[in-house]
């Protein structure tokens, strides 16, 4: 077989193996999606947990702000019904009256702590079906990709061990210019020459439409163990059945 010959077998192989594992890749990205999603949810209700626990806590405090509060004015009530004079009585009256504008004000506090713990609530009710909705999501894409993963498995393994079979027959350094052209095209690697018109000996490269000057056709289908990129898009050129035909015809 000519080095063109083999390089097409191989880049037939390379072909169906890029295939093969862009299925596994899609599902592999799509699972990445998902999980950042879930991730950022996940995150967002740590996020809203804790401000709660610290209003609550906050909301607390504040009761036990007014247990002191309510236990102060009872023993003022004591102390003001046991006052000997009016001036004792008004000093303790007034001291139960800023108690008591301190008392409305820590229940003030309080509501609205309580509020904010309720409100928070609700969010993490919205929250929880939410993560609850991307799991469902999260746990079909794993098993998306497992199953994927293993209906390749084989063929990929057997198309594995093809491709270097295929590449055991072509010099090394073309096989390395293969590989880069593989990488940058995504396995595109070979385009066909394209007889466009006969009589005036026109011929495109039928990956990226250029026109082939005819000495660059010649020389692909007369040296078939030469490597000869497309000047437009870097591809290593083949003669195409209808290419060859019209030279020789
Ligand atoms: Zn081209």
């Amino acid at each position: 077989m000519t080095l063109i010959e083999d390089l097409l077998e191989l880049f037939h192989v390379e072909r169906r193996l890029r295939s093969l594992r862009s299925r596994v890749d899609s599902a592999e990205t799509y699972l990445a999606v998902q999980t950042r999603q879930m991730h950022s949810l996940q995150e967002r209700h740590d996020e809203l947990d804790l401000r709660k626990r610290q209003r609550q806590a906050h909301a607390a405090n504040l009761e036990t702000e007014a247990t002191g509060i309510d236990e102060r004015t009872e023993k003022l009530r004591d102390e003001l019904n046991a006052a000997s004079n009016t001036r004792q009585y008004h000093a303790v009256l007034n001291e139960v009256n800023n108690l008591k504008d301190k008392r409305a004000e820590v229940d003030e506090q309080t509501l609205v702590e309580l509020s904010g713990v309720e409100q928070i609530d609700t969010e993490l009710g919205e929250l929880d079906e939410k993560i609850a909705e991307r799991r469902t999501v999260l746990d079909a894409a794993t098993t998306e990709l497992a199953t994927r993963r293993e209906e390749i498995k084989g063929s990929l393994k057997e198309l594995d061990t093809e491709r270097i079979a295929k590449a055991a027959n072509i010099p090394s350094d073309t096989q390395r210019l293969f590989d880069e052209l593989s990488d940058d095209f995504d396995g595109e690697v070979m385009a066909g020459i394209e007889l466009i018109d006969k009589r005036r000996r026109e011929y495109a490269c039928d990956t990226c439409n250029v026109h082939l000057p005819f000495d660059i056709v010649s020389r692909v289908t007369g040296r078939p163990d030469e490597i000869v990129q497309c000047q437009g898009c870097l591809r290593i050129l083949y003669a195409s059945e209808n290419a060859r035909e019209a030279l020789v015809g």
